[in-house]
């Protein structure tokens, strides 16, 4: 079973974006779990049409309540493998998180639960961002930022209701966060066109957070060859992140293998198991490469070390 964790700061549209979605049949048979630590109760009618939704309240999943999630995604679990019926079967949970939950942690929670590992698939992380009040958070909440940093999907949401020069803005001040995640805009949770920021446009300055303002966030890309050896990017990897884990955000990979194409992706210190990839599916292009985004490393450095390791020439 596929899970979506939708995040975003408190008020940024995460649930009209998913309302039309599922109202578009974007999702497939899909059902919702909403977590609600401060916000109104939602309406579950909103979420009408689809299976669900289970509402998990009183707590934010990412820290408070994690047990709660762990159990409701067990059930699921469950009721899947009793389904006699595999064209009834459920294909995928969609995780609406409380504006005030960090993604990374409670993918982090998943994959330590031994149950869920087996069941369950983090296919993406997608996070809204509210296109009118989107550069205050950024500036003012660290955990804006480390939303929009775990992210793999980025959506503008209420693009009508902002000035277009503060979205220019708010777009490159995304892409210096997070130049890795796809980058697409809402107006009441239908997809539209982001206009191409004017040249000359510059992304916010953000001012530093406690603790000192983290170097800005960098992708390196990285080839596996032809012929992959997947022991030694195995110990490669996790010896990256023993070492550097608190530096390097994410990684995303895809490795061609006798099985299949298989998907690698790590969210900060926690690797995900390896999900084999529809053959139709060339998700951003990536086919034996994988892509390191962190910070406060030498680009050059981690690609000779990789270099080092795999014996795969880096251009
Ligand atoms: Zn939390």
């Amino acid at each position: 079973m596929r899970l979506t964790i939708l995040g975003g700061y408190l008020g940024s549209g995460k649930t009209t974006w998913l309302r039309h979605q599922l109202h578009a049949g974007a999702f497939g048979r899909v059902h919702v779990v909403v977590n609600e630590a401060a916000e109104i109760p939602v309406d579950d009618a909103l979420l009408g049409g689809t299976e669900g939704p289970t509402v998990l309240a009183g707590g934010c999943v990412c820290c408070t309540a994690g047990a709660d999630l762990v159990k409701a995604l067990r059930q699921l679990c469950d009721r899947r493998s009793q389904s006699d019926d595999p064209s009834q079967r459920l294909e995928r949970v969609i995780l609406e998180t409380s504006g005030l939950a960090d993604p990374a942690p409670i993918v982090a929670l998943l994959q330590a639960d031994p149950i869920l590992t087996r069941h369950i698939v983090i296919s993406d992380i997608i996070v809204a961002v509210d296109a009118a009040h989107g550069l205050a958070q950024l500036a003012a909440e660290p955990l804006g930022r480390r939303q929009v940093e775990a992210a793999d999907r980025l959506i503008l949401t209420k693009l009508d209701a902002a000035d277009p020069a503060e979205v220019a803005r708010l777009q490159l001040t995304l892409r210096t966060l997070n130049p890795g995640a796809a980058l697409s805009g809402a107006v009441m949770g239908s997809a539209t066109t982001l206009p191409a920021p004017p040249i000359g446009t510059r992304p916010a300055d953000l001012p530093a957070l406690v603790g000192g303002e983290p170097a800005p966030l960098l992708p390196v890309r990285l080839s596996l060859g032809n012929d992959p050896d997947w022991s030694a990017l195995g110990v490669w990897l996790s010896a990256l992140l023993h070492a550097r884990g608190d530096e390097i955000v994410r990684v995303k990979g895809v490795v061609r293998t006798p099985a299949g194409r298989l998907l690698l992706q790590t969210v900060r210190k926690v690797v995900q198991p390896p999900e084999i990839l529809p053959t139709d599916d060339s998700r951003d292009g990536l086919d034996n490469g994988i892509v390191v985004i962190g910070r406060g490393f030498d680009q050059n450095d981690l690609r000779l070390s990789f270099q080092h390791f795999t014996g795969v020439a880096q251009t």
